[in-house]
């Protein structure tokens, strides 16, 4: 017999991010409503952090601090604990202070005498630029300039509350972190135990906060599907720690588990333990498996003809995907953010670097310009699976017609576009209807650095109000970027970035290092091209990262293509399954060149030491780049 049209309730699981909505939710929940689906969202994320930083959560870890053996306590614990009382007082105010509700107290924090310092506000030593003489022993006073009241405030106040998350790991969970937590528990673990084994163990603070706030939006919005999107593997424990409250509670609630997690690491799952907390778990794009479970909780539709969704049966996971056609791009509705408390969100600022600071601060609406990537080549990316493959694009106008709503409902008119790479054709027609209709908003995103970006193109987005874009130069080597099969060269990427710094966009560059077969003289060209193109004015930030494999990614899939062989992976694993070890016999010394490249371009992001010789960056003896002094200066002038 069916019932009615079930009501769903979509979590976003700690820990994603504080300064605005993880954006899966609002995709969903629009879409749901599109359908007429009673719909309605929750940020467990936000709201555990401003339940412990409360003043109830705070005299909860003073107790848990307070309860620690003399042999137990660490620095932080030791500051906490001797500076209770103006903590407490001061706590309040940086939330709100960091929440914008209460901007005058950044007179008050950049005193340096109304917050408790602990050992983060040390990192301010690291931004003393060794070479100036001007900073009048005050080690922040070059990096903001004279004007710099809220962001100085800002800064300090996350420092602040970074010491106190460093407390909650030394006192209370030590896997507890602002962007992650408990990660290691669920990335790349091929056996389920360690995930079983702490969800078996006794809630602790963070555990029992939890416990009450799901229990408290299960009150408010009495679901009867609730929807845990998981995007990384720091939001797991949080995720089954959600489910494992609701099944206690609410036995007749059926949870489901779905997210860039479980797309990428659980797509052969066979642990049945899994279902002792949620009832399904659902593959890639989720609008369409949703619908069919939807239809299927209500009795219109039998387990036989779920999409893509794993179950258990007795002791045995199934996996069912009666395939029917994905809710193409155009028709998946509008985000919405309503439910979400958007003033309470947290604009930190972490890093000085102006485009850094984007991923922290402030709040914006996130929206994809297209499903999948239009390129979807690049041999260390997941190029086989949905996210990255299923390429499909909306209209300018549909697109400019979802930034009008999601204004009108938000207020706000900053844009995160979140593409794995938006095309440049798709932006164009967007920034030319943006213009056409007058609509002024500010939007960042990621792009590949492809050569359809003239200085012409870089304008009209930025006339658009394209503030900064990201994008990935990789290994900066010509020879490994034809490898990589990434379609662009570093003479490129530097008149495109120019092209966009002109035109007075920020621009942030992806980088990575050991990349299958490359070489120390690789790995120090790398840091000389970077070197170079923060010299010319052509990025204003960047990020190194290792080269990680994933099995489904081209080098996983062919490892002797790229000169490597692959590790096995455990036989028995029945969880999770995407990194995988690789061996290479190129004889480098990856960890050793990694502390160099990070320490240059964290130094390069600061404006420091961009003269100095690049050997200098290195704490190992690497040889003298070989790339030709003025490489990218000649690359700028040089016609196409
Ligand atoms: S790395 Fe980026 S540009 Fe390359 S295939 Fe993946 S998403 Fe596309």
């Amino acid at each position: 017999m069916s019932s009615p049209s079930p009501r769903v309730l979509a979590v976003i699981p700690p820990m994603t991010q504080l300064n605005t909505p993880y954006p899966s939710t609002a995709y969903l929940t629009g879409f749901l409503r599109s359908r007429g689906v009673k719909a309605q969202q929750v940020d467990l994320a936000l709201a555990l952090v401003l339940e412990l930083f409360s003043p109830a959560g705070l005299a909860q870890v003073h107790a848990a601090v307070q309860a620690l053996p003399e042999a137990l306590h660490t620095p932080q614990t030791a500051w906490f604990a001797a500076e209770f009382g103006p903590i407490a007082a001061a706590t309040p105010r940086v939330i709100a202070f960091l929440q914008g509700r209460d901007p005058t107290v950044a007179h008050r924090i950049n005193t340096r005498a109304f917050l408790p310092e602990g050992a983060r506000f040390a990192s301010l030593d690291a931004y003393v630029d060794p070479d100036a003489d001007d900073s009048g022993g005050d080690p922040l006073a070059w990096a903001f300039g004279a004007l710099g009241l809220q962001d100085r405030a800002r800064h300090l106040a996350t420092l602040f509350l970074n010491d106190l998350a460093d407390v909650l790991r030394d006192a209370v969970d030590p896997r507890f972190e602002f962007v992650r937590y408990a990660e290691s528990l669920a990335a790349a673990q091929a056996h389920f135990d360690p995930l079983a084994d702490a969800l078996a163990a006794p809630p602790n603070l963070v555990d029992a906060t939890l416990q009450r706030l799901t229990l408290d939006a299960l009150d408010q919005h009495r679901p009867d599907v609730v929807l845990l999107s998981v995007p990384f593997p720091g939001s797991v424990y949080a995720a089954l720690r959600i489910a494992q409250v609701i099944k206690a509670a609410r036995p007749n609630v059926v949870t489901v588990l779905g997210g860039g997690y479980v797309n990428t690491e659980l797509r052969e799952l066979a642990e049945p333990r899994l279902f002792d907390f949620v009832d399904y778990a659902t593959l890639d794009a989720g609008e369409r498996p949703l619908l069919a479970l939807l239809e299927h909780v209500a009795g219109k539709r039998s387990k036989t003809r779920l999409v893509r969704t794993f179950w258990r049966d007795g002791e045995e996971v199934k996996y069912t995907n009666f395939v029917e056609p994905d809710i193409p791009f155009d028709d998946v509705g509008t985000p919405t953010w309503d439910g979400l408390p958007l003033d309470r969100y947290l604009s930190l600022l972490d890093m000085l670097n102006p485009m850094n600071r984007l991923w922290s601060d402030g709040r914006w609406n996130k929206l994809t310009v297209a499903h999948g990537c239009y390129w979807k080549k690049c041999s260390f990316c997941d190029v086989s699976l949905d996210y990255i493959s299923r390429y499909e694009a909306a209209s300018a106008e549909v697109l400019v017609d979802r930034i009008e709503a999601i204004v009108k409902e938000t207020g706000q008119t900053g844009f995160h576009f979140v593409d794995e790479a938006a095309p440049p054709k798709a932006l164009k027609a967007l920034a030319e209807e943006l213009i056409r209709r007058n609509v002024a908003i500010s939007w960042w995103g990621n792009i590949r650095f492809e050569k359809t970006f003239t200085p012409e193109l870089c304008q009209l987005l930025a006339d658009s109000g394209c503030i900064a874009i990201s994008g990935g130069l990789e290994v900066a080597s010509d020879r490994l970027l034809q490898l990589m099969k990434k379609g662009v060269s570093v003479e490129q990427v530097a008149r495109v970035t120019k092209a966009f710094a002109d035109a007075g966009v920020l621009v942030h560059a992806y980088l990575m290092y050991g990349f299958p077969t490359q070489t120390t003289q690789d790995t120090v060209d790398a840091l000389e091209y970077v070197r170079q193109l923060f010299e010319n004015g052509c990025i204003h930030s960047g990020f190194f990262h290792r080269f990680a494999c994933t099995v489904h990614s081209p080098v996983g899939m062919n490892p002797a293509e790229y000169g490597v062989t692959l590790q096995p992976l455990p036989a028995d694993g029945r969880f999770a399954r995407n990194d995988i070890a690789f061996i290479d016999p190129t004889p480098t010394d990856h960890d050793g060149l990694g502390q160099g490249l990070k320490k240059g371009l964290y130094n390069f992001m600061h404006g420091i030491g961009i003269d100095s010789d690049i050997r200098s960056w290195f704490p190992v003896r690497v040889p003298k780049t070989t790339v030709p002094r003025r490489f990218v200066e000649r690359a700028l002038t040089t016609p196409r």
